[in-house]
Parts: C-alpha cells; sequence; structure tokens
C-alpha cells in the first residue's frame, strides 16, 4: 500500500506544530521543531504573512493527512465515507482515521509511531481476535482483542515501545493488558478525546468547495 514517505520533521515544521511522526525522538532534544520551529527552506523565517481561507483549510487537510499518514486520494474516501454517515462529518472522519489498526497498535503501546505500527501490521506482527490481520485500515471495533504474535513479543522494539507508553499515556476507549500484550477495544474513540489541535471543520469545508 502506498504511503507518504516524504521527510517527516520538514511536515512538522510546515503545519507548526509537533505531529509526532518519529517516535521516541519526537520526545527528545533532536526533534527538529524543537530546534528550529519555522517553515522549512529559504523563505522559512520570512516574517508572517496572512493567510486566505483556502490556505488555512488546506494546511489543516495538510496536517491531519501527515498526522495519520494518509495519501490525498485514501484521505478523500475516508472523507466521502464521513460525508455518507449520520452525525457531524469532520467527527466522523476523524474517529474513522483513529478507528484504524495502524492507529489503534500506536494508541496502544505497541508502537512508538503510526508508522511503526503500520509496519508491524503489514509484517503480520499483530492479530486481532485470534487472526493475522495484516490490513493497516482495518478498522476496529468495539469488543475487538488486538494482540501480538507469540513467536513477535520479543521483538525489542514493541517492548521498547510498550515500556515507554505511559509517556503518552493510553486512551479511555482502548483497555492495554501489558503483560499479556493485548488490548481491548472496550468504546469506539470520540471526539473529546482526541486532544491533538485539529479543526475538522475546516477539512469539511475545504471538501465541500
Ligand atoms: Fe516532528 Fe517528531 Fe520530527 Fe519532532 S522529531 S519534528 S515531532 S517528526
Amino acid at each position: 500500500m502506498a504511503r507518504d514517505t516524504g521527510a517527516a520533521c520538514r511536515r512538522c515544521r510546515r503545519e507548526g506544530l509537533k505531529l509526532f511522526l518519529k517516535g521516541d525522538r519526537c520526545y527528545s532534544d533532536k526533534c527538529s521543531f524543537e530546534r528550529r520551529a519555522y517553515a522549512p527552506g529559504q523563505h522559512g523565517q520570512a516574517r508572517f504573512r496572512k493567510q486566505s481561507d483556502f490556505a488555512v483549510q488546506l494546511r489543516e487537510k495538510q496536517k491531519v493527512k501527515s498526522m495519520y499518514g494518509m495519501l490525498e486520494g485514501q484521505f478523500r474516501q475516508y472523507f466521502k465515507k464521513a460525508d455518507l454517515q449520520k452525525g457531524v462529518t469532520g467527527e466522523n472522519l476523524l474517529i474513522m482515521l483513529e478507528r484504524r489498526l495502524d492507529n489503534a497498535v500506536f494508541r496502544m503501546g505497541f508502537a512508538s509511531s503510526r508508522n511503526q505500527a503500520r509496519q508491524l501490521v503489514r509484517h503480520k506482527h499483530v492479530m486481532v481476535n485470534g487472526r493475522k490481520v495484516n490490513v493497516p485500515s482495518y478498522q476496529v471495533i468495539v469488543g475487538d482483542v488486538v494482540t501480538i504474535k507469540e513467536k513477535s513479543r520479543a521483538n525489542t522494539m514493541i517492548n521498547e515501545s510498550l515500556e515507554a507508553v505511559e509517556r503518552r499515556g493510553v486512551p479511555s476507549w482502548i483497555e492495554l493488558d501489558k503483560k499479556g500484550y493485548a488490548s481491548t477495544i472496550k468504546a469506539l474513540p470520540n471526539r473529546e478525546e482526541l486532544t491533538m489541535p485539529i479543526q475538522e471543520q475546516l477539512i469539511v469545508e475545504l471538501y465541500s468547495k
């Protein structure tokens, strides 16, 4: 499956926000954003210019796309599905993105970034309800039990991520059994729990033009 492989730190600097795309590095003083909190490129430090409404909406969409490692086509598909659902389109969109298996594996603490989580899923280290699932876009549902395959439990990357999970915290819709390398989806994620500064309405406005 295609994914965005552009320089992660540049994306944080472009959006003016830490997007936490590089796992542990993001929490260390090696974080590029901590050292250069301005846009990349020759004019990155230029005087602030007022952005048009379109530019603001576009940046918001790009930010969320980067956070979840999406390409434009995939992201638009999510938007279309979210728009067809009952309720508020922007919230539906964010909840669908949160329910992706790679995101859930990241939130559970088995990986230190969504990219790493996607790799774990693609490489068949992850099981859902006892069955191997290697599709990062799989939508978790209430009651799903996500486990790390027995043979993969000695994986250093997974264990280091689990050690560091307290720092990030596990959202309340997930119940983590650290020793059992298992997590249960207790409820669907809700908008209030997404603490990243996202204005999803701007994305809806952009796509509704
Ligand atoms: Fe963003 Fe992480 Fe790079 Fe910092 S280290 S700029 S948070 S991707």
